[in-house]
C-alpha cells in the first residue's frame, strides 16, 4: 500500500489556507502526523477520507486518484474522527453489529462472529452488554477504533484519538495501534503529542500552519530538536 500526495492545498471559502503546497509519500505501516492545532491535520484527514476535497493538487492511493475513485477507496478505509460520539443507547455489541451493517456485512452470523472477534481484540469483550456512552473514556476511544476496523480496512485514520486519555489508557491505546500494524496496512494516527509518534511509527510529518516543516523518521527529528 502507497499515498503518494502531491502539491496538496486547500483553502476553505472563507479564506482560511489550510493546506498549503503538501508533498508526501506514505508506505506501509503506522505514520505519525504531527502538528500543534490548527495546523492543519484534521484538514488533511477529511480530504484523505474522501469527506472533502483539495483545493489544488492530487492523492493517490495504490495509484488511484483518490477524488476519481471515491468508492473504491472507502471500502479499503476505516476512520476515527476526533469528535466520535456515541449518541446512542447501543450496548458495545450492537453498536458495532451497527457498524458492520453499515460496513456492508449483510449476513447476520458473519457479523456476530465479527463483532465478538473485534470486541476481543480491543479487550472490551467483558463489556460487550454495557450501554456504549457510559463506557469510560479509553473504552470509548477503543470502541472506536473497533468501528473503524470492523470491515478489515487497509487504510486507517485516527484523529488525535489518544486526547483527554490518562498515561495508562494512552499507552494501552498505542500498544492496540501496533498490534493492528501488520503488512500491507497503513494506519495515519493524528497527534500533537510527540510521545504517541516516537513510540509506534517509523516515518512522520510535521504540519505547522499548513506547511510541511519535517518529513521522516520521529527519531531524526528528535535529534534535530
Ligand atoms: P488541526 O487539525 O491541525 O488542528 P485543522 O485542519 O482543523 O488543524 O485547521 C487548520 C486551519 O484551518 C485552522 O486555521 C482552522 O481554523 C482552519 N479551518 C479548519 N476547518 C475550517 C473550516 N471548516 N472553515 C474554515 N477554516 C477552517
Ligand atoms: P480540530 O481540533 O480537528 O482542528 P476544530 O476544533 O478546530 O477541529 O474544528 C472543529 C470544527 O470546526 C471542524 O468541523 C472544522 O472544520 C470547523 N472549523 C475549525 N476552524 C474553523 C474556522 N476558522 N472557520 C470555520 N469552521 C472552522
Amino acid at each position: 500500500m502507497n499515498i503518494t500526495i502531491e502539491g496538496l492545498s486547500k483553502i476553505y471559502p472563507n479564506g482560511n489556507r489550510a493546506i498549503n503546497n503538501i508533498s508526501l509519500e506514505i508506505q506501509d505501516g503506522m505514520f505519525g502526523l504531527l502538528g500543534p492545532n490548527g495546523a492543519g491535520k484534521s484538514t488533511l484527514m477529511r480530504i484523505l477520507v474522501t469527506l472533502m476535497k483539495p483545493s489544488s493538487g492530487k492523492v493517490t492511493i495504490d495509484g488511484l486518484d483518490l477524488v476519481k475513485n471515491r468508492k473504491e477507496i472507502r471500502k479499503i478505509l476505516g476512520y476515527l474522527p476526533q469528535d466520535f460520539r456515541f449518541f446512542s443507547k447501543l450496548t458495545t455489541h450492537e453498536f458495532l453489529d451497527y457498524a458492520a451493517r453499515l460496513a456492508g456485512m449483510k449476513d447476520s452470523k458473519t457479523r456476530a462472529s465479527a463483532v465478538d472477534r473485534m470486541l476481543e481484540e480491543v479487550g472490551l469483550f467483558e463489556a460487550r452488554d454495557r450501554q456504549a456512552n457510559r463506557l469510560s473514556g479509553g473504552m470509548k476511544r477503543r470502541l472506536g477504533i473497533a468501528q473503524a476496523l470492523i470491515n478489515n480496512p487497509r487504510l486507517i485514520i485516527v484523529d488525535e484519538p489518544t486526547t483527554g486519555l490518562d498515561p495508562e489508557e494512552r499507552i494501552r491505546f498505542r500498544n492496540l495501534l501496533s498490534t493492528i500494524s501488520t503488512k500491507d496496512v497503513i494506519i495515519i494516527l493524528s497527534t500533537h503529542i510527540v510521545g504517541d509518534i516516537s513510540s509506534t511509527c517509523k516515518s512522520m510529518a510535521l504540519l505547522n500552519r499548513g506547511e510541511l516543516a519535517y518529513s521522516g523518521s520521529p527519531d531524526e527529528l528528535v535529534e534535530q530538536a
